[in-house]
């Protein structure tokens, strides 16, 4: 429950247009990427500026209200919901208020949408690395708060390594800056520790982040596989043959075949059982060497053809089908749950073939396309969501398919963070102690724990210890 008046007291912060009240106006909000998670706000509010940011953070810390705040609302953990409470949407500060070409980095508010600042500062031979799949969406407060990874963060790293400083507003109104442009302070890490608390230790009101050189030459790689296996067993043949490469990437053949049926169709093989968009950058000279050794690894791993795209055009359609891939299988089925696990990459073929035993034991479809590079699995499972048989039998699979990652020795998130639907599994990776110093840790930064409650870490309460539908069959 809301204090009574809120909405108007918010309203005389942003303005009467930026509080949303109505069913119809808050549908949007009630859930992210993950739509199987379903949470109604109290109401939403979209302050337009950094001072109304920090007025509105302030104002809710008088009235001692509970928030989350919520970028795009492209996260795939149920992460941005509010169950009751306030939505604090900070899609309006899409300003970029600073970029120094010669020491490499920008300041942005954190609704600036990824793909936006690499556009930005695309003429001066720069980019923004961190490049999730949903860098046309999602934004750079959302990445911060997932520590959010892409394609190319094999080679180049996640947002963590990215980040110089931020300016964060805590759930006490208190500003505090985090890191330096300086290079190493002094003191705790507050900066990492920050990074991948998805909204749960303040609220990020700017961020200074790297820019990354674009690189002087490219080389694009499609290599084609009879299998699964034979494409996994490649992806470890490369990395251990000592080749680097800026993206690995691995799809299946039903993910192949979502991608070609639809309007992000990319030229890849519809026959092929698995592909991998491989992806080797650098200085000019020696490139095509390490091209060759990839395709030998490759090859020598059963690939039917390796090819190598001859133009940028025939580049970005190669990226394009696997970027869009989880759009693609809105054509397969009414809803798609996407799971998010990392492994260690030499168990990708034993983990992979389960993934398929399981899928065909609970008679669902698992299209995998995902960062192989980094043992970074996304099994997605399109299905019907109108018919309960086989929702459940999706949940079954997902938690078959987590366990079994678990005990391939990964862990349950390789970018997509804990949110609400990674809850349960908490307590079968840390310990007690390990999970209390997470908890006192959030409180350093939220002793109430008004920001973003009931996600990340599952404490002794009914309600956040409680195992979700699936996860308790
Ligand atoms: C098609 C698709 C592809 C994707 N591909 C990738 C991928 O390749 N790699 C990857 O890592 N992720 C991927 N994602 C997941 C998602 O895009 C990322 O997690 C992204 O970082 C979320 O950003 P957002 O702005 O949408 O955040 P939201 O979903 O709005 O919020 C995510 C979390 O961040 C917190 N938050 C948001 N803004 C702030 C802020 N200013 N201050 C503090 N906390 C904040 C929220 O409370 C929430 O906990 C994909 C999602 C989709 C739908």
């Amino acid at each position: 429950m809301i204090p009574p008046g809120l909405d108007r007291e918010l309203a005389d912060v942003v303005g009467t247009r930026w509080v949303l009240t109505r069913p119809g106006e808050l549908l949007a909000y009630t859930s992210d990427g993950l739509p199987g998670y379903r949470h109604d706000p109290a109401l939403v509010v979209l302050p337009g500026t950094r001072d109304e940011a920090l007025a509105v953070v302030r104002l809710l810390a008088r009235r001692n209200v509970a928030f989350v705040p919520r970028g795009a609302g492209t996260g795939l953990s149920g992460g941005a919901l509010a169950d009751g409470t306030v939505v604090l949407g900070l899609n309006r500060l899409r300003r970029i208020l600073e970029i120094d070409v010669d020491n490499g980095w920008a300041v942005v508010e954190p609704g600036v949408v990824n793909a936006h600042l690499s556009r930005a500062v695309a003429a001066y031979g720069l980019h923004y690395a961190p490049d999730p799949s949903s860098q046309s969406a999602c934004t750079i407060g959302g990445n911060v708060a997932e520590n959010a990874g892409g394609p190319h963060c094999l080679k180049y790293g996640v947002t963590v390594n990215h980040v110089l400083a931020l300016t964060v507003a805590l759930a006490d109104g208190s500003v505090v800056t985090l890191g330096s442009t300086e290079g190493e302070v002094s003191g705790y890490d507050l900066l990492g520790a920050f990074v991948g608390s998805e909204g749960c230790f303040g609220v990020v009101l700017d961020a200074t982040v790297r820019l990354t050189i674009n690189p002087p030459a490219v080389r694009t790689m499609l290599a084609d596989f009879p299998t699964i296996d034979s494409a996994a067993r490649a992806t470890s043949a490369i990395i251990a043959a000592g080749l680097v490469p800026a993206a690995l990437e691995m799809m299946d053949q039903p993910t192949i075949q979502a991608v070609e049926a639809s309007i992000y169709a990319a030229g890849y093989p519809v026959d092929a059982a698995a592909v991998l968009l491989i992806e080797l950058d650098g200085a000019a000279a020696g490139l095509d060497d390490d091209v060759a050794r990839v395709a030998a690894a490759c090859r020598d791993g059963g690939a039917r053809d390796v090819r190598v795209a001859t133009t940028e055009a025939d580049r970005q359609r190669l990226w394009q089908g696997r970027k869009k891939a989880f759009g693609a299988m809105g054509r397969v089925s009414s809803h798609l749950v996407v799971q998010d696990a990392v492994i260690p990459r030499t168990r990708l073929p034993d983990v992979l073939a389960e993934i398929g035993r399981i899928g065909r034991e609970e008679g669902v479809t698992v299209c995998n396309v995902f960062h192989a590079g980094d043992g970074n699995l996304h099994p997605n499972i399109p299905y019907n969501g109108n018919d309960a048989g086989e929702t459940q039998r999706v949940e079954r699979a997902m938690v078959r398919i987590m366990e079994a990652c678990i005990a391939a020795g990964g862990s349950v998130t390789g970018e997509h963070g804990i949110g609400v639907d990674k809850l349960p599994y908490m307590p079968r990776l840390f310990s007690e102690a390990t999970l209390g110093s997470m908890c006192r840790l959030r409180d350093c930064f939220d002793p109430e724990r008004r920001m973003n409650p009931g996600k990340v870490v599952p404490v002794r309460s009914c309600r956040e210890w409680a195992m979700s539908p699936a996860a308790r069959r």
